[in-house]
């Protein structure tokens, strides 16, 4: 595609998978783009996630959820190896398989993988999906801010708080220190706080904060090489041998305390899927605020009544998987109109 020459200056809020990859996507299409993070890119649900690149179990969402997952997951590939020739940092994509341990809907799981072209074999009493990908999320989030900074895309290290108008549009962001950003057109991709940032322009939207907490596990190379889900929990395998355990889906708001009481489920479940844990304790215990959103279905469109904001958000449980789709998505639309 041609590049156009679009002057008039973006302002993508919030530094997770979904801005940075928002500001790759508008810059390779000729826009003059700010990413502004308030903390440091990447470190926030986009790092604590697991990088399934599947709905965990996708039968059981909508179309509109699985279409905009299967989008994504089908640009990771070209992503990835993108990344690693522009920045030399593999993001370990990763096609494992995914092994469904009972129970499941026999017949459903089948019928929607058919439907839905993903290879799905009956192994003993597990469903065996060989082509279910991952990436490593802090390797991913690494090689997005890097890939920002080779290509010059201005990053600002601030805070905006709630948004004002002057009218129907946004011409100015302030941040906390006072000072101002101007802008022609601005994204709102701040996650969980995306809500908090609209303010009184917030309108019908119900994203809140939905808490994570995960295990991290050490073990040798090989130990386990496939993604194990059984009954909304699953051990992820890395590449140098770490084992991902999780993880909880809890509505306590802004709140990244992670909890004793966590540790332990997550173990045992570990323990019931991969009993070759049992001499180990988890290396690392964290949490992460999922943005969540009504049957995980985000948003991506232009503000109702704010006609230069734009929202990227609410992606829930599978913001990893959506995110290159949903930038294509989000770019065009905004693109179109300016
Ligand atoms: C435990 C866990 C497991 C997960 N597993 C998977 C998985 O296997 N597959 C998958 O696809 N997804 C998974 N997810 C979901 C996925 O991580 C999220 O959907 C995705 O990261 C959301 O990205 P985001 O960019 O919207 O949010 P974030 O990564 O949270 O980024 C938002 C950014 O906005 C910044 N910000 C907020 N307010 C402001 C402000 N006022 N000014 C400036 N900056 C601001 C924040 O500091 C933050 O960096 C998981 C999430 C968790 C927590």
């Amino acid at each position: 595609m041609l590049k156009r020459n679009i002057k008039r200056h973006i302002v993508i809020i919030g530094g997770g998978v979904i801005g940075c990859l928002s500001a790759i996507v508008l810059h390779k299409k000729g826009a003059h783009v700010t990413l502004v993070e308030r903390a440091e890119i990447g470190a926030e649900s986009s790092w604590a996630g697991g990088g399934v690149l599947l709905p965990l179990l996708p039968w059981h969402y909508s179309a509109p959820v699985n279409t905009l997952a299967l989008a994504g997951a089908k640009l990771y590939p070209m992503l990835a190896e993108e990344l690693l020739a522009s920045t030399g940092i593999d993001i370990e994509y990763t096609v494992s398989g995914l092994r469904v341990l009972p129970p499941f809907d026999s017949s459903l799981s089948k019928q929607w993988c058919a439907e839905n072209g993903l290879t799905a074999e009956t192994d003993g009493d597990t469903l065996w999906l060989p082509d279910v990908a991952q990436v490593r999320n802090p390797r991913l989030m690494q090689a997005l801010k890097r890939w920002l900074e080779l290509n010059d895309v201005a990053t600002v290290k601030a805070e905006i708080t709630p948004i004002t108008s002057n009218k129907n549009r946004v011409t100015q962001l302030s941040i906390s220190q006072g000072e101002i950003i101007s802008c022609d057109q601005v994204v709102i991709s701040a996650g969980a706080w995306s809500q908090a940032l609209l303010g009184d322009y917030a309108l019908d939207l119900e994203l809140k904060p939905m808490r994570g907490q995960m295990l991290l596990y050490q073990q040798p190379v090989g130990l386990l090489r496939e993604i194990l889900y059984c009954d909304d929990f699953y051990l992820i395998p890395r590449r140098d041998g770490h084992i991902l355990a999780g993880s909880t889906v809890e509505d306590v708001g802004f709140d990244k305390t992670t909890t004793t009481t966590a540790a332990e489920t997550l173990h045992q479940k570990a323990l019931k899927l991969l009993p070759a844990l049992a001499d180990c304790s988890a290396i690392q215990h964290w949490s992460g605020l999922r943005p969540g959103s009504p049957d995980n279905i985000p948003v991506i469109q232009r503000h109702p009544q704010l006609e230069n904001v734009w929202l990227n958000t609410g992606h829930f449980r599978y913001g990893v998987t959506m995110a290159p789709a949903a930038a294509e998505i989000l770019a065009q639309l905004l693109l179109e109109k300016i």
